[in-house]
């Protein structure tokens, strides 16, 4: 196949939040912690995919960032039962909630990427877009 040797890596381009068409553009504009906040591109700079596929559609992304919540939650209330063996439920309370705070931006990203890559029936990636652009 001669489209091959263009193919790009399914897991670092959802880990950098890549376009899910191409691979090769920034869903994002700017970093996921700072204090503007994150700024989603509109499309991607590569192959011109418009992110937000109709209007509201990322609505559809706080059903994955709660999927997350939970499981972060859950993972929490794990570790500390089984680190520190407390029963006191401020413990519990404080650091979940610390924890929800904290990665609230990281949810944000990833539900969206997560939408995109794996939620989005119709929406596949295309190897032959991840070439360079002609000049
Ligand atoms: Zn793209």
């Amino acid at each position: 196949m001669e489209n091959n040797k263009y193919k790009l890596a399914a897991w670092p381009a959802i880990v950098h939040a890549k376009c899910p068409r191409c691979r090769r553009g920034d869903m994002f504009a700017n970093s996921m912690y700072g204090f503007k906040g994150q700024k989603m591109n509109i499309s991607c700079s590569h192959c011109g995919l418009v992110y937000e596929r109709e209007p509201g559609y990322f609505y559809v992304a706080m059903f994955v960032s709660y999927a997350l919540n939970v499981a972060e939650m859950v993972t929490l209330a794990v570790a500390i039962s089984v680190l520190t063996g407390s029963r006191n439920p401020w413990l519990y309370v404080t650091v979940i909630l610390s924890f929800a705070f904290i990665l609230s931006p990281f949810n944000f990203r990833y539900s969206r990427v997560v939408l995109l890559h794996w939620l989005t029936p119709g929406l596949h990636y295309h190897p032959e877009m991840s070439q360079d652009k002609p000049q």
